[in-house]
């Protein structure tokens, strides 16, 4: 019997464009700003790069399958609903989350005063210790979409241990 541990990793990420008269949320936080993100649900990217993280890492299919965008009884969702049903996936092969880490890429407003808060509900909504949470705020410099303030990008990667190898079960 092999002992190396079952970890798995997976990796997500979002692109929205950013509009007026739409809020901005990131990591289930609201932000202050004159422009959010334009999307089906509520638009929150980073949480949408966390839950294909967490999917793609128990190989247990992505976001746009689940929660498809011309469903018009999504409209307006609250993104921690589409992360727990990532996360109810990978409980139930088994899987248990590591620790994330997020990166967000946003022109404005800054996002480093609103760290610690997004932190705290990403920790609650994967119902981890705050310590295995880990976020980051880039600008776009300036340049392309980002950086003109049209675009909000994130990438997530996750780490989980526990599922099970279906050979091993067999
Ligand atoms: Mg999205």
């Amino acid at each position: 019997m092999s002992s190396v541990p079952h970890y798995r990793v997976g990796i997500g990420t979002d692109l929205h464009r950013l509009v007026e008269n739409r809020p901005l949320i990131i990591g289930g936080v609201r932000i202050p700003s004159s422009r959010g993100a334009l999307g089906h649900s509520d638009g929150d990217a980073a949480l949408h790069a966390l839950a294909d993280a967490l999917l793609g890492a128990a190989a247990q299919g992505e976001i746009g399958e689940l929660f498809p965008d011309d469903d018009g009884s999504l409209e307006g969702l609250d993104s921690g609903e589409i992360l727990s049903e990532a996360l109810r996936r990978v409980h139930a092969v088994g899987g248990k989350v590591v620790n994330v880490d997020l990166v967000v890429q946003l022109e404005r407003p800054r996002l480093l005063p609103y760290r610690e808060p997004i932190r705290r509900r990403i920790a609650e909504l994967l119902q981890v210790p705050f310590s295995r949470v880990f976020f980051k705020a880039k600008s776009g410099e300036g340049l392309g979409a980002i950086g003109e303030g049209r675009a909000i990008a994130a990438q997530a990667v996750v780490l989980i241990e526990g599922v099970e190898e279906k050979e091993e079960r067999e």
